[in-house]
């Protein structure tokens, strides 16, 4: 459901009259070998399309304009050749509504020691002409990502890939639709937020349906529907003999097969990408969604629990950065703590129901079982259960501080459990935080980052800096660098400066 081959970053090359036509026609065929070389390069998830040289004031606000109005369009990379005046970029610069990244490079690996003459120094001059370009962005207070090196080089695209990735994501939230079932939990103040700043800030929009509408789409499911769904159900788990067909709860799992159509029927009529229910809103629905709900956050929608529709769109969003690499991304919520004897802090990571199985090992297959919820008093949801996969990851959250939104993340590493839990119910995840639990909890709960976060495997702190970037919201890394005090003194800054800079517009 997710395609990021049909987004482009356009490359915009920067030049002037100046040097004449034959230079101008060879800085063309340089520029072009860059972006054909970037398009064709595995880092890079999106097209890279080429643009034309741009050399005057009016032809670089037009393609910043065009930019804007191109719907696959995810962003420009900019780089300046040569020398390009500046003040010929502020007309378009201040028109372009999409991100860019400022590609720092040369055509030229290494400098020639035999040959070097001034031709050579006047056509391969970007060490100055991106300078120049630079100013003017900084002048401007704009928003964009810098990247140095040869165009060759590894580091460059890969960090151009995350850029793209993050971009590709931050262009899917832009009209996103989510769709948010009943109303937030009774109480709980992280999953609350201002909805309206929300869609100024992030383009999306949460839509508000009763659980009676939704439950109008599951009863429409038809049997056979039903059926096939259930065959693919025993097909791909290993499914509790309870649930099969003949077993006394079997009833339960054509219940959870009709929840799952009834709710992909409702999302894809309405065009939405990403989703939110609660246990406490269930009027009309027999049980709350398990393997439902898993099910779509595996095929690219994004989910958020409780009412929480800022963590189903952030699910959404690294489900976008993660597509083609697709190590695993999933809604998740700090659960419960192993304060090991060997010193070793630990967070036991799941949900009540629903942790994506993109994130299961690839080693065991998921278990479907059914068992109650142990809170809410319906009846009993049918769900899978897994261990995640080890491996670097990252769990992240948005948070509303009033005014404006705050990113958080922390780097973990996903470790084996130390032990099988034969009578946990739900899929789970385990792993040490970086620094160490001790400093990452506190300096989670110092940013005021939610319960409920985004974890992903090869969504990386990057990738994350560069959508907040985008998105021109604070973002708050938790690693193995952070040290409390001065994580604490970042916060009251930041405070400081998103309120000068932002002023009374939020
Ligand atoms: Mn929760």
């Amino acid at each position: 459901m997710i395609d990021l081959a049909h987004y482009e970053a356009w490359f915009v090359t920067g030049s002037q009259h100046l040097y004449g036509e034959q230079t101008l026609r060879q800085v063309e065929r340089q520029a072009r070998e860059i972006a054909e070389a970037l398009d064709k390069s595995a880092d890079i998830p999106v097209r890279v399309v080429f643009k034309p040289v741009l050399t005057t004031a009016d032809a670089i606000r037009s393609v910043c304009l065009e930019a804007n109005a191109a719907p696959r369009c995810i962003g420009l990379i900019a780089w300046m050749h040569t020398f390009s005046p500046a003040k010929m970029w502020i007309a378009g610069l201040a028109t372009l509504r999409k991100p860019f990244v400022h590609l720092h490079t040369q055509h030229n690996r290494e400098i020639p020691w035999a040959t070097l003459d001034m031709d050579f120094m006047n056509l391969n001059q970007s060490a100055h002409g991106d300078r120049e370009f630079g100013f003017v962005n900084a002048r401007m207070r704009l928003e964009r990502k810098i990247v140095v090196g040869h165009w060759q080089d590894a580091a460059v695209t890969r960090a151009l890939g995350i850029w793209a990735r993050a971009a590709a994501a931050w262009a899917d939230w832009q009209g996103m639709k989510i769709v948010r079932f009943g109303d937030n939990m009774r109480d709980v103040a992280v999953t609350e937020g201002d909805k309206v700043q929300a869609q100024i800030t992030f383009g999306y929009d949460v839509y508000g349906y009763g659980v009676g509408d939704l439950a109008r789409a599951v009863n429409e499911v038809s049997d056979a529907e039903v059926d096939r769904l259930v065959a693919t159900y025993l097909d791909e788990y290993e499914v509790a003999p309870e649930l099969r067909r003949g077993g006394e709860r079997h009833d339960s799992l054509r219940y959870e097969a009709r929840l799952e159509l009834g709710l992909r029927h409702f999302l894809e009529a309405g065009g939405f990408k990403a989703f939110t229910d609660t246990f406490e809103d269930l009027h009309g629905l027999e049980q709350l969604p398990g393997l439902a709900v898993q099910r779509l956050m595996r095929d690219g929608y994004g989910f958020g629990a409780e009412g929480d529709w800022k963590t189903a769109a952030l699910v959404r969003a690294l489900k976008v950065m993660d597509t083609g690499i697709n190590a695993g991304v999933s809604f998740m919520e700090d659960y419960t703590y192993h304060f090991g004897a060997d010193g070793v802090d630990k967070v036991l990571g799941a949900h009540m129901l629903e942790v994506c199985p993109s994130i299961a090992d690839p080693s065991a297959k998921p278990k479907l079982i059914i068992a109650p919820l142990s809170i809410g008093g319906k009846s009993d949801p049918v769900r899978l259960v897994f261990d995640a996969h080890p491996g670097t990851a990252v769990v992240a959250s948005i948070v509303d501080v009033g005014q404006r939104f705050r990113m958080v993340a922390n780097t973990i590493d996903v470790v084996p459990l130390d032990a099988p839990l034969p009578r946990l119910p739900v899929a789970r995840a385990l792993w040490v935080p970086r620094p160490n639990l001790r400093v990452a909890a506190a300096a989670w709960m110092y940013a005021g980052g939610a319960h409920h976060t985004a974890l992903a495997y090869a969504v990386t702190p990057d990738h994350l800096r560069d959508f907040a970037a985008m998105a021109g919201v604070e973002f708050v890394l938790i690693d193995e660098r952070t040290d409390l005090e001065v994580l604490r003194n970042q916060l009251r800054w930041s405070e400081a400066y998103y309120h000068m800079s932002r002023g009374f517009g939020g």
